[in-house]
């Protein structure tokens, strides 16, 4: 389950730059194995939000838990160590070119000091999970695009964690990739048991993987509920930002 309790990101303004209040007072629960959607226009802190839940940020004020761990209060020691416990997923993969998928995938338990016959072992697991068995020697760039991001959610799961964070995971995608990814996530939502949160611009994603979503503006939960709930109120604007665009 992630908690976030009223949560404030302030980042400090620059010389000729005003301060900016990317979250402003943002509460959002996603229960244990939901897969929830953060939708809102651009610059409305989307990015900001994943980043506080991946540690790579500090919230101003406000706290923030993840299966049970409040990581806000964690010493800069334990930090590490609780980012283990969530993997991410990018839009632009964030693979390394020097390496097969296979040697991306083990990456992350190299880090933790995982021996060389397990990390084998467990990759291979994840690359057969993902549908890429055969292509573990490859390297990124004799992959395709969702090829690529399958790469990076195996590598995403290499550290067993109970969370999965993907930020516009599936932007960079043709419509036969996204379906494929998106399909894939949930599979290994179903069968890992993860708790899922995805951040796009892409209502079509949200309508179609997603169970339960929020609608950020300028930093606040405008509205959220439950897809199905949701989609049936006539008053919702995150309802309405859901609907197909007129053309
Ligand atoms: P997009 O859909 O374009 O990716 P977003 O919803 O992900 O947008 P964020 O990247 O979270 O938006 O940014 C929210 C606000 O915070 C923006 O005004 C942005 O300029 C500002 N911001 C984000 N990161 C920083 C930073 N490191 N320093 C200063 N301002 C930042
Ligand atoms: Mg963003």
């Amino acid at each position: 389950m992630i908690e976030l309790n009223r949560v404030r990101k302030v980042f400090p303004g620059r010389r000729d730059a005003a301060e900016v209040v990317a979250l402003d007072g943002v509460d959002l629960t996603v229960p244990a194995g939901d897969f929830a959607g953060v939708v809102g226009p651009s610059g409305s802190g989307k990015s900001t939000l994943i980043r506080l839940v991946n540690l790579l940020e500090r919230p101003t004020s406000g706290s923030v838990a993840v299966a049970g761990r409040v990581l806000t209060d964690l010493p800069a020691d334990q930090v590490r160590q609780a980012r283990s416990s969530i993997g991410m997923v990018f839009q632009h993969f964030e693979l390394m070119d020097s390496r097969t998928a296979a040697e991306n995938v083990e990456h992350p338990l190299e880090l933790t000091g995982v021996g060389r016959a397990e990390r084998r072992r467990r990759s291979a697991e994840l690359l057969d999970l993902v549908g890429l068995a055969e292509r573990a020697g490859a390297r990124p760039r004799q992959l395709s695009g969702g090829q690529k991001q399958r790469v990076a959610i195996a590598r995403a799961l290499a550290a067993r964690p109970q969370v999965l964070l993907c930020d516009e995971a599936t932007s960079a995608l043709d419509q036969a990739s996204t379906t494929g990814v998106l399909e894939l996530l949930r599979r290994v939502r179903d069968e890992l048991g993860l708790t899922v949160l995805l951040i796009t611009h892409e209502m079509a994603v949200v309508k179609a993987v997603c169970d339960s979503a929020v609608l950020l503006e300028a930093g606040r939960v405008v509205d959220g509920g439950r897809l199905d709930d949701v989609l049936t109120r006539d008053d919702s604007p995150l309802a309405a930002a859901l609907l197909p665009a007129p053309i």
